[in-house]
């Protein structure tokens, strides 16, 4: 196995997730947590899932000189026009949890009815390649907000996001969610980005 990605988060749990969407080992690709190349992450300072994604994973590539792969998500919520957005993490204020972001979305929803309160939850993956190329995935999960949370599963919005069978995504197991979320789509849609590029150029090396 020779071919290395780094990929470009500083978050444990995210990489251990991605690897299990990845499945690298039938990729024949070894994928490196970016925690271990460079300890401080970049500043998401862009104007969209794409940007940022972008940012992230071309910071890891230069850092290590391979290919890096990064991505951001958040929840859009359509009367919001699409808040929290980017701003997913932060919603409530730069020291806010999970609960004051909830809190706060169900307080601006507040007055409106079940059927304007449809959303989605996003996910960008970006891979950037050391001579600059990069490649780009996205994963959609609909849904609408719920009233009031429910379930004590999975993460962030989930106990405020209702799927169209009418579960919370923090009342569902966490394997389903693994199969359903934005996050698998866009990293699904990856691997195989992964498996053209490198199964070619490891072909085209060995001819
Ligand atoms: P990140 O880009 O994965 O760091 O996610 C940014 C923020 O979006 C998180 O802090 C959460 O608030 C929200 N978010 C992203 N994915 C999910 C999810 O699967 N469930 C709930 N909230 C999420």
């Amino acid at each position: 196995m020779n071919l290395k990605i780094v990929i470009g988060t500083a978050n444990k749990h995210k990489f251990e997730e991605i690897e299990k969407i990845l499945r690298p080992s039938e990729l024949n690709v070894e994928l490196i947590f970016g925690g271990d190349i460079v300890p401080k992450k970049p500043d998401e300072t862009g104007k969209d899932f794409y940007e940022n994604a972008l940012l992230k994973a071309k910071y890891y590539s230069q850092r290590s000189g391979l290919p890096a792969l990064s991505d951001d998500s958040g929840l859009m919520v359509d009367v919001l026009n699409g808040a929290p957005g980017i701003f997913s993490a932060r919603y409530a204020g730069e020291k806010c949890n999970y609960d004051d972001n909830n809190r706060k979305l169900l307080t601006m929803l507040d007055n409106i009815p079940e059927n304007n309160r449809t959303a989605k939850f996003v996910c960008t993956a970006v891979l950037y390649l050391p001579d600059s190329r990069n490649f780009v995935a996205t994963g959609v999960l609909e849904g609408k907000i719920a009233k009031i949370p429910r379930g004590t599963g999975g993460f962030g919005y989930d106990p405020v996001f209702e799927l169209p069978d009418g579960r919370t995504v923090a009342e569902i197991p966490q394997e389903f969610k693994n199969q359903i979320s934005h996050r698998a789509k866009a990293f699904l849609q990856m691997r195989g980005i992964i498996a053209v590029i490198f199964n070619s150029a490891q072909t085209i090396k060995k001819l």
